[in-house]
């Protein structure tokens, strides 16, 4: 935890047309600045920076938020992680609250493993360069045997580990670094015997692996000698900093790519996503040896949802990455694979061809996931019968896996046209699966067995969906955003009605509560919940009338107020248009008469919506068969209630709208 007062240091100091700068090129136009949105891909700029209200927005995708927020997305790392990037910017010390002296230690072991790690990369790259031995044995390899250019070098930091024995240990000793780190991050090995501190990487070009902001977690290194007793890759160990299931190669130069063409590219090794990168294919992401993790899987899920993965002509190990990808598919991913020509590799591939044709080739021959394992899989089984069930159940496997129901039925219909057995079966087995998987036990079973019975066979398209639970009302959460929309762009003005024969001053925030207060209520939406208490707070403070300042919410702890905050703030609607904002006193008439008629209507409304909600659970409730007899008649009794609020509250609102 960073506390209060260092996070309003750091917003002070953040400048965000300098921050943004680092990332995209400004235009200045009028009081703002404007570019091409960083988040999703466009030809006109909608991305508008104010740096005299520290927010940024963009106007296609919608995201928004402050200079903070915007490191965050863009960086993907969390809140705290991006205050503590802008305040190493501006100079701000950041003092954290609680944390024991072992958490001390901890970030400082980390941080000097990372300033290791960042010192090893720049001496591997420069002996690449510099010396007799990187450039006649690793710079020929990358150089003449890989096509590598001198940028492509350098912008994946490529090096070489001399085959002296202790070189870069040596040099690493000399240079202040300790012992303590030299074995932790693993560049040096404790050799048996003497004690003495070899290179791990010795006689090995070098690739070093960036983690999602860009810091050097790992090594791999790569043996040019043909010696078979020589293990071909050496890497780094698991450490305080690296974790291999956690990273994916390639991930840091490929993120703007992945999220700008919304898809990512998977490829096998290291030098199959340098390839790809330097023919223009930049969307290209490894999982570097391992087999695919789930949490390599939620990484890449940040950026995009579909993956199309790319197999050799020729692997063998295509069937055995198969199970890696129900993994996949379990994440929500669509996934697509593509086989290269029996002769190529993706590096080899990549090399033949320009970015145009990569990517056209991927195109034309990306193939569903599921359709392509039953096909290959059947192949396989040929004509036996036996082994043509085995496939059957192996694809209700891979089937049960899709949380999302209607790619689920479609998935089904392909199968069972590729396999050829009724879709019928599959659905059952599909569906006795997933409610297995979902732990159900006997209940849903015999829920499921009730609504089987329920339905006509051949309309069984859609299985039954036990895993999901009922969906949030969206309009509910409509109705919670245009009030507090109200609430933070006019909550300090006032309308006027009449009382009998008296004029009464309405203020809009005192309003808002009160009808609120009066039935009870809590947003559904946790967001808007928040920037309901915090102006409450604020308005409390100031007193009615007063404006509760929007730095409040643009630079909220919360990183999500803030967000929604620029949404609100920005958001510019026909109900209150921003120019009668800045030019207030002519038209604070009309403002304040569409005022007068929208927040009563939206509170009325939402009332009654929550209220049906109510409603809704008390009617489930009551037919409810487990439920004792007084149980019953409460639930009866309370219902009643409701639905004579939900009559007063409509002709209330009758009475509006005339
Ligand atoms: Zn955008």
């Amino acid at each position: 935890m960073i506390d209060r007062a260092t996070v309003d240091r750091i917003y002070a100091a953040a400048d965000i047309v300098d921050i943004i700068s680092d990332y995209v090129a400004l235009k200045k136009k009028g009081v703002n600045y404007q570019a091409c949105c960083p988040f999703h891909n466009e030809k006109t700029p909608s991305f508008v920076v104010s740096p005299s209200k520290g927010v940024y927005k963009c106007f296609g995708c919608g995201k928004g938020g402050n200079a903070v927020t915007f490191i965050m997305e863009h960086e993907n790392v969390s809140y705290p992680e991006a205050l503590k990037i802008v305040a190493k910017r501006y100079g701000i010390e950041v003092e954290e609250r609680e944390q024991t002296e072992e958490d001390v230690r901890r970030n400082n072991d980390r941080e000097s493993m990372f300033a290791l790690n960042g010192w090893a990369a720049d001496y591997f790259a420069k002996y690449l360069i510099t010396s007799t031995e990187g450039r006649s044995v690793g710079l020929s390899y990358f150089a003449q045997k890989r096509g590598f250019t001198e940028a492509t070098i350098r912008k994946f930091g490529l090096g070489f580990c001399s085959a002296v024995g202790d070189a870069m240990t040596m040099a690493a000793l000399s240079a202040g670094y300790k012992q303590e780190f030299l074995t932790s991050t693993g560049l040096s090995i404790v050799r048996e015997g003497d004690g003495k501190l070899r290179d791990r990487f010795r006689d090995r070009v070098i690739f070093p692996v960036h983690n999602i902001s860009g810091r050097v977690v790992a090594f791999g290194g790569r043996t040019l000698r043909t010696d078979k007793s020589v293990a071909k890759y050496q890497n780094s160990p698991e450490s305080e900093i690296y974790s291999k299931k956690r990273e994916l190669y390639g991930l840091y130069f490929a993120k703007k790519a992945i999220q700008q063409q919304d898809y990512a590219i998977m490829v096998e090794g290291y030098t199959d996503v340098i390839s790809m990168h330097q023919a223009g294919v930049e969307n290209v992401v490894a999982s570097s040896g391992t087999s695919l993790t789930t949490e390599q899987i939620q990484l890449l899920h940040r950026f995009t949802r579909n993956i199309t993965v790319i197999y050799d002509g020729d692997s063998a190990g295509i069937k055995a990455s198969l199970r890696g990808i129900d993994m996949i598919l379990k994440e929500g991913m669509n996934v697509r694979v593509v086989l290269l020509p029996a002769e190529h590799d993706p590096d080899s591939f990549a090399r033949a061809h320009t970015a145009d044709q990569v990517r056209d080739y991927i195109r034309a021959n990306e193939e569903d996931f599921l359709s392509f394992k039953a096909k290959l899989m059947l192949s396989e089984a040929g004509k036996d019968p036996i082994k043509r069930s085995a496939v059957v159940t192996d694809m209700v496997q891979s089937i049960v896996q899709i949380p999302d129901s209607i790619q689920r039925s479609v998935f089904i219909k392909d199968c069972a046209r590729i396999m050829d057995v009724d879709e019928g079966v599959l659905i059952a087995e599909v569906a006795r699966k997933r409610v297995q998987q979902a732990g159900g036990g006997r209940e849903a079973e015999e829920f499921l067995r009730r609504q089987q019975a329920l339905q006509k066979p051949q309309e069984r398209a859609v299985d039954v969906d036990i895993t999901k639970s009922s969906e949030a009302g969206s309009s509910v959460e409509a109705l919670e955003y245009e009030l507090v929309k109200y609430l933070l762009k006019s909550g300090h003005l006032s309308y006027e009605i009449l009382e009998g024969r008296n004029v009464v001053q309405v203020n809009i925030a005192d309003e808002i509560y009160y009808n609120l207060d009066t039935d009870n209520i809590r947003f559904i939406s946790p967001v808007f919940q928040k920037i309901y208490d915090t102006y409450r707070q604020h308005w409390q403070e100031l007193g009615v009338g007063v404006k509760v300042p929007e730095q409040y919410f643009v630079n909220h702890i919360d990183p999500e107020v803030c967000n929604m905050a620029v949404d609100i703030l920005t958001s510019d609607d026909n109900l209150v248009p921003s120019k009668l904002w800045q030019q207030k006193d002519v038209h604070v008439e009309s403002e304040v008469e569409i005022l007068s008629n929208g927040v009563p209507k939206a509170i009325m409304l939402y009332r009654s919506k929550v209220i049906d909600r109510m409603i809704k659970v008390q009617l489930q409730r009551i037919s409810d068969e487990s439920l004792s007899e007084q149980e019953r008649e409460e639930s009866v009794k309370r219902m009643t209630e409701l639905i004579n609020a939900r009559t007063k509250i409509s002709r209330e609102s009758q009475r509006l709208i005339l």
